[in-house]
């Protein structure tokens, strides 16, 4: 219970206007993009709205004293809920920690504040040359906090990894409101227990992230997009699956089904060629056009090999940027063709990519479901659509037994229930199958020794 007493103290901190009470507040900062139905006890009692990591630093304290939990959250943009307050307290919400305090080009580094939006660092970055890889399709709006929170990762994650492989150091407050600095701009560096991987992919339950360092590469000086046509996905994987093993590493290589396409024609108001079933949209970058030539070449040669219908190159930025757009779009496309999408985000080893989409088909029957398949087919990771209405009786039930399917499909490859969206809430009842007994008890002793309270996004993960 937050009582007027402590709402002065943070008022305090942050000032009255970066203190929100109202009912309409408490309900925009109650849900994420993972669209789990709405409870009542899940809105915040109250939302803050800080400035700086001292800010930070002091709610923390009154919230620890008070034994208040806190969930932070970013841009809210998460798939799996994990920015919403399942019991009540603050919502701590990073979006006005804007400031990109140092780009040092020298070492290749960048610091910036948790509340940067993913493509305003890309962009400040680009400016000098210098690359930062990750990309979420969510990149205009997801912020780089919730980035390293969640381990996001994105299209280029065949060729450059995720956001872990770019966090050189975090500036981290604690539970108590101590403010705690992990790595460094040391490339090397093995002294003592890798926090900065720890706090990395913690979903909020470990600490509140303030700001990051981040290790930059040179930006490509050429990029060329490619987009190939089949009659089904498993051409397209075997596609991809031949590119690879044949040293051809495409920046991204993402794969989409045949009701993907669909919905993207009708958008448009295009034609979709009856005959394809599949496609396969794929960056490629280099030092100069003759390296782009080369790789396209050769990929338009494994592709035919494989099957392909049609092989296009893009021209010009205009044409590369429609290409992406429709992978960019579909996300959102596909929620648009049922009252209900529930999109899932399996991660299985890249040559069981087939086998488990396969898998997906014969669970789409089983259980009478459309399943839109998309996904970054380079690395392996796949979201699976499901789309149905919940409304429906005993539609919730049949979802979570398609679900569950699915799962323990991309476990029994060898796989994971996360490639990049996190546990959250959405994916707890599964963690256990995942990490087993003995991998829960020692998540939970980590969480046990940062958070001996609860206090930190209480309810998430397990
Ligand atoms: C259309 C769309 C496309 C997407 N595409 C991708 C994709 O390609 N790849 C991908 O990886 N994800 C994707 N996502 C998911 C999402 O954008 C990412 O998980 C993103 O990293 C979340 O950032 P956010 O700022 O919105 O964080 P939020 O959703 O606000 O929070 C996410 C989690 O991080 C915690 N958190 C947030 N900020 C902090 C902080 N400063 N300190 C500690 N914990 C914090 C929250 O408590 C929560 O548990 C997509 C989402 C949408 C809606």
């Amino acid at each position: 219970m937050i009582d007027s007493g402590i709402k002065k103290k943070i008022s305090d901190v942050v000032g009255r206007d970066y203190v929100l009470d109202s009912e309409l507040n408490r309900f925009g900062y109650s849900y994420d993009s993972s669209f789990i139905p709405l409870l009542p006890e899940n809105r915040p009692d109250l939302v803050v709205l800080p400035r700086t990591a001292e800010e930070v630093s002091r709610i923390m304290a009154v919230a620890c004293e008070e034994e208040i939990p806190v969930t932070p959250r970013g841009a809210a943009s998460g798939r799996t809920g994990g920015s919403i307050p399942l019991r009540g307290g603050i919502s701590l919400c990073l979006d006005r920690m804007t400031k990109i305090t140092e780009l040092d080009e020298r070492n290749m580094m960048v610091t910036a504040e948790a509340g940067v939006r993913t493509i305003d660092l890309y962009n400040h970055c680009a400016a000098k040359g210098l690359f930062f890889p990750p990309d979420p399709a969510s990149w205009k709006f997801s912020t780089i906090g919730g980035n390293v929170a969640e381990n996001a990762g994105g299209m280029r994650a065949v060729k450059y990894g995720v956001t872990k492989n770019y966090v050189m150091g975090l500036e981290v407050v604690l539970v108590d409101g101590a403010i705690l600095w992990t790595g460094g701009k040391a490339i090397k560096n093995v002294t003592g227990y890798d926090l900065t991987s720890l706090f990395t992919g913690s979903e909020g339950t470990l600490g509140i992230i303030t700001r990051a360092l981040f290790r930059l590469i040179p930006m490509p000086k050429r990029r060329g997009t490619l987009q190939v046509m089949f009659r089904n996905l498993d051409d397209g994987c075997r596609t991809i699956h031949t590119m690879l093993l044949s040293g051809i590493v495409p920046a991204a290589a993402e794969i989409m089904d045949r009701t993907c396409l669909e919905v993207v024609a009708r958008h448009r108001k295009t034609e979709l060629d009856p005959e394809v079933g599949a496609c396969i949209i794929i960056e490629i970058d280099g030092d100069d056009d003759a390296s782009l030539e080369i790789q396209a070449k050769r990929i338009e040669d494994v592709a035919i090999s494989c099957g392909a219908v049609t092989f296009r190159a893009a021209r010009s930025q205009q044409e590369a940027d429609e290409i992406w757009a429709v992978r960019r779009g579909i996300s959102s496309a596909v929620a648009a063709l049922a009252p209900h999408r529930i999109g899932e985000d399996i991660s299985v080893p890249r040559d069981a990519f087939p086998e488990v989409v396969r898998r997906i088909r014969e669970i789409s029957e089983k259980h009478g479901f459309t399943i839109a398949v998309y996904g970054h087919a380079g690395d392996g990771n796949i979201h699976p659509s499901l789309l149905c209405d919940l409304s429906k009786p005993g539609e919730q039930e049949r979802v979570h037994r398609a679900v569950d399917d699915i799962f323990a499909a991309a476990l029994s490859v060898g796989g994971t229930l996360s490639g990049e969206h996190g546990i959250g809430i959405t994916k707890r009842p599964y963690i256990r199958d995942a990490l087993g007994e003995i991998g829960i008890r020692t998540l939970k002793a980590v969480k046990a020794a940062l958070d001996p309270k609860g206090l930190l996004n209480p309810g998430k993960i397990w």
